[in-house]
Parts: structure tokens; sequence; C-alpha cells
């Protein structure tokens, strides 16, 4: 299968007057043509900077791209100019948030907020445009779009607006989608329509998806490949099966822990990590887990662990992948 997106060591920082954060320290995944993959991590974990350097949404200053390549389409997104990423930005990657109201326009009727980009970048008449309109409110099971297309989003409900959203994301078919937190802000029937939504579109405009969520449930649903940050790291990716049933890191197992499975008997605590990430004014040398982790070792402390292969898939970075280490196995509550 051919990549579509590849992101290389990418570091994200933010000068602040208090100094500079380091939101991302050396990313790195790739994409397949229509594959679905996702990004978990605590909030502040650099998964939404990370998403929001491939659109090139970050205001600079403050937040500065220190080093790195996001690779699409023969270029490095990090490199173009504005006016070249203005034709990449909806209509070959696009994206959708949490809270719809931030990416529609309050101001202007849905229907025309589909019908902008397709005249835009397709270079459609406002007629074919407006048709192909209803036709995505169709698709993403908005009832009668031809009246709805001349409405405003407050005139929708929530879940409406979510499936205008990703209406509007997918009218010019991109090639990748990036779903922030698609789901977090809907009541969970709603939530399963909108993930079966965007498996239907997928299949039927083939666009890649990068979903980026802190609820491994919703990942479970989705995603073939798992990507999991923490304090702006990669510290483990893996196939779901490789991330669900043969987790490596003490932060993925601790992720799995306090989450609710099917199987789980109502007597099964959920388990939340104790502690909270490292200051990312200052990031630690060693291992960023460190702090939170049961088993850190002298050296957990003093050197980051790099990312070891445990298989062709799989990638993990913890000292405890060290042939001298201990050998720890996964809790139970992690692995069910
Ligand atoms: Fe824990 Fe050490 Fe592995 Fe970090 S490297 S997760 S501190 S065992
Ligand atoms: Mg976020």
């Amino acid at each position: 299968m051919s990549k579509v997106l590849e992101v290389k060591d990418l570091q994200v920082s933010f000068k602040t007057y208090s100094g500079e954060v380091h939101a991302v320290r050396g990313v790195s995944f790739d994409l397949d043509e229509g594959e679905t993959i996702a990004i978990v991590g605590e909030s502040g974990c650099g998964k939404s900077v990370t998403s929001q350097t491939l659109m090139r949404l970050l205001p600079s200053p403050p937040s500065v791209i220190k080093g790195g390549e996001v690779l699409f389409d023969g270029k490095d997104l990090t490199k173009v100019s504005e006016k070249e990423m203005e034709k990449i930005r909806g209509a070959q990657i696009a994206m959708i948030f949490q809270d719809p109201m931030t990416s529609l326009n309050p101001t202007l009727k849905v229907g025309d907020q589909i019908t902008e980009g397709l005249m835009k970048h397709h270079k459609m008449s406002k007629s074919d445009a407006k048709k192909k309109a209803v036709e995505m409110l169709k698709k993403v099971g908005i009832p009668s779009p031809e009246k709805r297309i001349n409405q405003y989003p407050h005139q929708f409900s929530g879940g409406m607006r979510q499936r205008a959203m990703i209406a509007i994301a997918l009218a010019c078919a991109p090639k990748v989608l990036i779903a922030d937190e698609p789901t977090t802000a809907l009541d969970v029937t709603i939530q399963a329509q909108i993930i079966d939504l965007m498996k239907e579109l997928q299949k039927d405009i083939k666009t890649s998806i990068i979903l980026i969520t802190h609820d491994l449930g919703v990942v479970a649903d989705i995603a073939k490949r798992v990507v999991v940050m923490y304090a702006g790291k990669v510290v483990e990716s893996g196939t779901l099966e490789e991330i669900f049933y043969q987790p490596k890191h003490p932060y993925t197992w601790g992720l799995l822990a306090s989450m609710p499975r099917l199987d789980q008997t109502s007597d099964q605590e959920l388990l939340p990590i104790p502690g909270s990430p490292p200051d990312l004014f200052k990031p630690p040398k060693g291992c960023p887990f460190a702090a939170r982790c049961k088993h850190a070792m002298k050296i957990c402390l003093e050197e980051m662990p790099e990312a070891t292969k445990v298989s062709s898939t799989h990638q993990v970075a913890c000292w405890l992948e060290h042939d001298m280490a201990p050998k720890v196995e996964p809790p139970a509550a992690a692995v069910g």
C-alpha cells in the first residue's frame, strides 16, 4: 500500500513569556492510503498540536516548528508557502473537531459552507456545487437536505452539526481527514452513529483518517493502527491487536486499565493513572513517564529510551525492552 503521509521526527514548541514549551518532541508516524490510525493520549500530550501542525493551523509566533518533516504528495508541509498550504488545506487534508461550532461558521448557511470549498478547490459552478451540497448532506444522514442547506448551524442539533461538519470536510474528497476528538462532546448513541458514518464514508471516498482521541474505546471501533503519545513523544505504536493484547509500555498499560471494557464485570474497578505528566517547559532528560511509572529503574531517570522494534509493526520506547531489564508482565486489568 502506498503512503499518503509521513511524519518524521516532528518537533514543535511554543514561545511564551515564561519560556519555551516543548509540546511535540520528535514524533514520527505514517499513514497508508485508505487507512485509519488513531493517536491516543491524555490532554496536553501533544496529539492536537501534532495534527494542527500537519494542517499548519497554529499561528507562528507563538508556535515554532523546530525540526522534522511532514511529507505529503512529494512536499514537506512544514516548508511550503502559506499560499500553497491554502490549496491543500480543506481540499486534500481536511479536519473535523470536537466542537462543530469552532469549525462551522455561524453566520453562513450550512449549504454555503459546503459549496464554498467546492467552488474554490474544484472550480464547480454555483449550481453544481449546490447539488453536491445536497448530496453530501444526504450522505451524512441529514433529513430534508434541500431545506437544510438554507439553514444556519444554530438551527441544527448537536449531532446534526457534527454530521454537517463531516459533510463539509469530505465534500472535496480529501486524501486525509484529521478527526480531533470528533465524538467526545456527543452522547454514546450519537457517538456510535458518527463513527459508523465515518467508516462508511471512508469506504466510499477512500479517505485516510487520523483519529485523535483520549478514548481507547472509540479507537477499537475504527482504527487499524494506534500511536500512543505521552509528553510530546510517541511511547508506543502498533496494530490495534498489538496495542490492545500485547501492550508493552507501562503508560499504555495504564491507559488500558483506565478504560471500561465490554467483558468487564461491574465490580472490576477502573484504575486512573496516578500523578500527572511532566512540565514541558523543562522536560525530563530521561523517560517522560518515569515519575508515574511503577517499574522505573535508575536508567529511566537518566536516559531517554529509544524506540525499539518488538515486531515489524510494533515499536515501544521503554527501558523494560532492554535485554538487561527485569521481566515485567502487564497488569491483568490492562490486557483483560
Ligand atoms: Fe517506566 Fe522506565 Fe519504561 Fe519509562 S522507560 S516507562 S520509567 S520502565
Ligand atoms: Mg486536544
